[in-house]
């Protein structure tokens, strides 16, 4: 049977659309910098997680995140053993809840927004190295 391959060239490769892989694509892309995703699910993707996102990376995010928050709490109770409950109350979210599947997929659009390639359903399988350059091979 004839194989096809396709070969594209790209700077940096990222492997993985979670949130560090996205973000990373995302100021990568920002600064013109020629990106690839590679993903090995199709997006938007199912991710086990309790979805609670503290607000310390929230404010931090370049863009807002809104449209994929589904519930915020101000309010928090920390208790330790049975005697110590602690309670703070904030203006902003202390917690603010996504779904993965929206969230990583939202920081991947941006990403894509400012020129980042997305190659989901493309599970890396192989990485080879030759003089300056990488080969990455993938499933698809
Ligand atoms: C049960 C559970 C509950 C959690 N709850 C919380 C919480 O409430 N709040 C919180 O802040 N954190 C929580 N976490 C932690 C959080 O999920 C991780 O910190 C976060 O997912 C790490 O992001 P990441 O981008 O590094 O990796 P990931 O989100 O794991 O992303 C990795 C990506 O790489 C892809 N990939 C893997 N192998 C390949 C391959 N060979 N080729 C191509 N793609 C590949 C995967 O499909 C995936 O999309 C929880 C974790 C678990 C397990």
């Amino acid at each position: 049977m004839k194989q096809l391959f396709m070969t594209q060239h790209y700077d940096v490769a990222i492997v993985g659309s979670g949130p560090s892989g996205a973000s990373a694509a995302f100021y990568l892309a920002q600064n013109g910098i020629s990106t690839v995703i590679i993903e090995k699910e199709t997006l938007p993707r199912y991710k086990t997680c309790g979805g609670g996102f503290v607000f310390r990376g929230r404010k931090n995010l370049p863009f807002d995140i809104k449209e994929v928050v589904e519930k915020e709490f101000h309010t928090v109770d920390i208790y330790l053993g049975k005697k110590l409950h602690f309670q703070t109350h904030r203006e902003d979210p202390t917690i603010s809840m996504i779904m993965r599947d929206s969230f990583d997929n939202l920081i991947t659009q941006k990403a894509k927004e400012f020129g980042a390639t997305l190659l989901d359903n493309h599970k890396l399988t192989g990485l080879s190295f030759s003089d300056d350059v990488i080969t990455l091979e993938t499933s698809y």
